[in-house]
């Protein structure tokens, strides 16, 4: 169970950090959520890319886990991915 979840947007970090929802690369400059919680009793800090974080947040299979899903499952999280990388060069 989740006692408390706080989440902070950081418009550019300053250091490259793993996402802990796909398990990849937040590069230094781009935007990311800095997340601080406590599950169970134990406190937990990561960070999330702002896609994989808004997914999160709208996805129903995603949030039947009170856990951080592993985002890489996610057929459609794995769709968004795919469109992103279209759009982007
Ligand atoms: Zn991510
Ligand atoms: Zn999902």
């Amino acid at each position: 169970m989740t006692e408390a979840y706080r989440e902070t947007l950081v418009k550019s970090t300053r250091k490259k950090y793993l996402c802990a929802g796909c398990g990849t690369t937040v590069q230094q400059g781009d935007s990311c959520y800095s997340v601080f919680c406590i599950y169970d009793g134990e406190v937990c800090s990561y960070r999330l890319h702002t896609f994989c974080r808004d997914h999160l947040d709208k996805c129903e299979s995603c949030k039947e886990t009170d856990e951080l899903p592993d985002l890489n499952d996610c057929d459609d999280w794995q769709a968004e991915r795919k469109l992103r990388q279209e759009v982007q060069p």
